[in-house]
């Protein structure tokens, strides 16, 4: 493939003056860009040519250099495969990646799924035009994060606020953000911008929380490059099994033991519940299976402000062992109350 001329590119004179360059960039990248082609690889291509040829000529000391017919070091542009980019990338070759030329990086979205980086030259280009037209500037967004947190169901019952410990994307202390160092890649990020660093972060989980829920904590995802808005933090919620209460969406059920007298007699007996233990009544005459309803002991619902209730089954726990004188004294309940308790009445 022969090598195209930037000014043909262009289609400008070898003259033309920084204007002219800039005014013929804008028009042919208005037209090529990706967003108004989505999925055509051609225009894609083309407009890679037109940002490297503009990449190039409008910057004075480059042009200079390519004019003085120093174009092998332009090489590789146009080739089939070839990374019209990897010359002027600044934060070094072999970093790969979207974010490395400049340190900055644009989302193509769908546009061939590279997002390769124009940098300061859309800035400059684009400038005034922020959210209005096509060409709205997007600083890239950081990436969301995901994080799974395990509670207790006392805690999803009262809302929790804790402290996880998490690495996140920051942007590079070294270098600001920006992947270079004067014309190097900075050392420290390694010519991407950002760092992964450890943190302390205070989430708030609030009650009513179940199995699945997700939380999202705003902003405290991966920062942006460029001074791109940060990602979020997704809490992923799981629920630590408890020992007794087994939850069932807003309600908790619970098998409580009572003995034969208090099943007899009646009782007042201590029942816990994710907010403490409280009073239960259990009526005389209660049969083993049961069901009592603590209305408002169950969960709370999110976004309801109601809460559920506590499922109390109770069930009749014998001795392991009787003695003679009580089995007697069973047998002389027998014959007191025949009945048949597997008969409908
Ligand atoms: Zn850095």
């Amino acid at each position: 493939m022969a090598e195209k001329d930037f000014y043909q590119i262009l289609g400008v004179a070898r003259s033309a003056s920084e204007e002219e360059i800039k005014k013929a960039y804008r028009k042919l990248a208005r037209k090529y860009h990706p967003d108004m082609n989505p999925g055509n690889k051609q225009m894609e291509e083309r407009f890679k040519e037109i940002s490297a040829a503009y990449s190039v000529l409008s910057d004075a000391e480059k042009r200079r250099q390519y004019d003085l017919g120093g174009s092998e070091r332009f090489q590789g542009f146009g080739g089939q495969g070839s990374d019209p980019f990897s010359a002027y990338t600044r934060s070094g070759a072999g970093a790969g990646g979207p974010r490395d030329f400049q340190g900055f990086r644009f989302d193509f979205g769908d546009a061939g799924g590279a997002g390769f980086g124009l940098g300061d030259i859309f800035q400059e280009v684009f400038s005034g035009r922020t959210g209005s037209g096509p060409f709205r500037r997007r600083n890239p967004q950081g990436e969301d994060l995901e994080y799974s947190l395990e509670l207790g169901l006392e805690e999803a019952a009262s809302g929790v606020t804790t402290k996880i410990n998490l690495a996140r994307e920051v942007s590079c202390p070294a270098c600001l953000g920006s992947g270079g160092q004067g014309n190097k890649p900075c050392p420290q990020c390694g010519g991407m911008g950002r760092v992964n660093q450890p943190e302390n972060i205070q989430v708030r989980i609030p009650a009513g929380v179940d199995e699945g829920s997700r939380v999202r904590v705003p902003g405290k995802g991966n920062e942006g490059s460029n001074g791109g808005p940060p990602g979020d933090l997704f809490l992923s919620i799981r629920m630590r099994p408890h020992p007794r209460f087994d939850r069932q969406g807003k309600d908790i059920r619970l098998e409580v033991p009572i003995s034969l007298s208090e099943a007899v007699f009646g009782a007042k007996i201590e029942v816990p519940t994710v907010e403490g233990s409280v009073k239960m009544t259990i009526p005389p005459g209660t049969s083993s299976g049961q069901q009592f309803r603590l209305r408002g002991y169950g969960m709370p619902e999110t976004k309801k402000g109601s809460r559920g209730d506590q499922l109390v089954r109770v069930k009749i726990v014998l001795p392991a062992k009787l003695d003679e004188k009580s089995r007697e004294l069973i047998r002389e309940f027998e014959r007191l109350n025949p009945y048949d308790p597997r008969k409908e009445n």
